[in-house]
């Protein structure tokens, strides 16, 4: 019999020393309405509980383990590090060969820096854009989500473009006023915005492949606009690749949809699951940086030997074998026909949306293009199918507006029993 007692206390206690009991948010399974399961271990595709639960991981650390939770040549070269300290704030052999590695995946990062954290890349990126262009106004995408940085968390109002109002209290208005937000997938919108203003725009920031409205790929036509106007406009196009990197293809949204941009945020895989992020792009912006630049960016544990060492082990294991993005988008694509397959039996309206490894079931008859058509989706419908997987060992994300990913540890049993278990979800929905 599925139980959460030990989560439930241990989630109580925490309740007591830290904001809702976790360090991010969504972990705490406010959105659908229950407890989190507390995770004492994870390995290959397997996620456990405190309670001894098992769960096939759909969340894989929101994204990062496409090899599966402890990947044996990954913890190995870990173990190998470890020993040689942890930090030395200085430079290593370590960092220039994840930025080759880095380079060698996305041609378009000529110049590389390492961060900590896929909001430290996005929030960096923008400084270097608003430097290089000497402006400061930047666009995004209502739904897609860049990190916490003040300048990013700014929510949409109606309207075709509608100046920025804080999304969080603690975000000063003069910051938010700089960011415009448009709907996804609207080129109109993009090209109206830069036919009336665009002179004054240092950048636009999107994430090529949407992840965090659910996943939504680019309208035909999208990106390419994208590049057209901010080309001609002398703006800097900022692909926020932290979710889609090495998810979209082995060369991201970049590689997939053949749109070169001229700076790239990523995060999640390229660290392997320790705290490490990159940005990066053209020579001739990322050179603006200090101390080839004037343009400030800096950080105590950037670069961190640990974090690199992951990294690199995990990059080195992709590049070895590119076999391996073919084997999760044929494994995503499988288990998606399935969900298709089963909802439809069960007069289940339900739309599934993937790119590469990387996939969400929408409940809902249309296809979501942008945050509105999420938004329109059925949350009861979603929180019941959640709740009937992880009672049965399946473990999504808490959420209706996030994207499921892959790993190469999914293999046919875990489709089979993910599916099986799906198909007792939809016909409870249907009943
Ligand atoms: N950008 C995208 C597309 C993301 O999905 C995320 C996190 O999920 C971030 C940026 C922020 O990354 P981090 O949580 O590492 O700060």
């Amino acid at each position: 019999m599925f139980q959460l007692g030990k989560s439930e206390k241990a989630f109580n206690e925490a309740k007591r020393y830290m904001p809702g009991g976790v360090n991010s948010p969504v972990r705490s399974y406010r959105s659908v309405g229950s407890n989190p399961p507390f995770i004492s271990s994870a390995s290959g595709s397997r996620i456990y509980d405190i309670d001894n639960n098992e769960y096939i991981d759909y969340v894989l650390s929101w994204g990062p383990m496409i090899l599966g939770h402890a990947n044996p040549e990954v913890i190995a070269s870990l173990q190998e590090a470890i020993p040689r300290g942890t930090s030395y704030g200085a430079p290593t052999l370590l960092e220039t060969e994840l930025a080759k590695k880095v380079q060698a995946f996305m041609p378009s990062m000529e110049v590389i820096r390492l961060v900590n954290s896929g909001t430290e890349a996005t929030m960096s990126a923008l400084r270097v854009a608003r430097g290089y262009t000497g402006r400061d106004r930047i666009v995004k995408f209502v739904g897609c989500y860049h990190g916490h940085s003040d300048a990013l968390l700014v929510k949409a109002g109606s309207g075709l473009a509608t100046f920025g109002v804080p999304d969080s209290p603690g975000v000063p208005q003069g910051v938010a006023e700089n960011t415009i937000t448009l709907p996804y997938n609207d080129s109109d919108a993009v090209r109206k915005l830069f036919d009336e203003i665009g002179d004054t725009i240092a950048a636009i920031i999107v994430e090529p492949v949407a992840g965090n409205m659910g996943c939504v790929p680019p309208e035909p036509g999208f990106l390419e606009t994208l590049r057209e106007v901010t080309k001609t406009h002398g703006a800097v196009l900022i692909f926020d690749e932290v979710m889609c990197g090495f998810r979209a293809s082995s060369g991201g949204a970049q590689k997939r949809y053949n749109i070169k941009p001229d700076l790239t945020c990523l995060g999640k895989i390229v660290g392997g699951g320790m705290p490490l992020a990159v940005f990066g792009g053209s020579r001739e912006i990322m050179n603006q940086i200090a101390p080839a630049g004037p343009i400030y960016q800096a950080g105590t544990l950037s670069g961190n030997p640990i974090a690199v060492t992951s990294g690199l082990a995990t990059l080195s294991i992709l590049q070895r074998d590119p076999t391996i993005f073919k084997q999760v988008e044929d494994t995503t694509i499988a288990l998606c026909e399935g969900f298709e397959r089963l909802a439809a039996q069960y007069n289940v309206p339900v739309v599934v949306q993937r790119v590469g490894s990387m996939f969400t079931i929408f409940f809902t008859d249309k296809p979501v293009k942008n945050f509105e058509d999420a938004a329109a989706c059925n949350e009861e419908q979603f929180k019941m199918f959640f709740h009937h997987n992880l009672s049965h060992g399946i473990y999504y994300a808490p959420s209706p507006y996030e994207s499921n990913f892959v790993s190469i540890c999914h293999k046919s049993s875990e489709i089979e029993r993910t599916l099986a278990v799906a198909d007792e979800a939809f016909k409870k929905i249907s009943d």
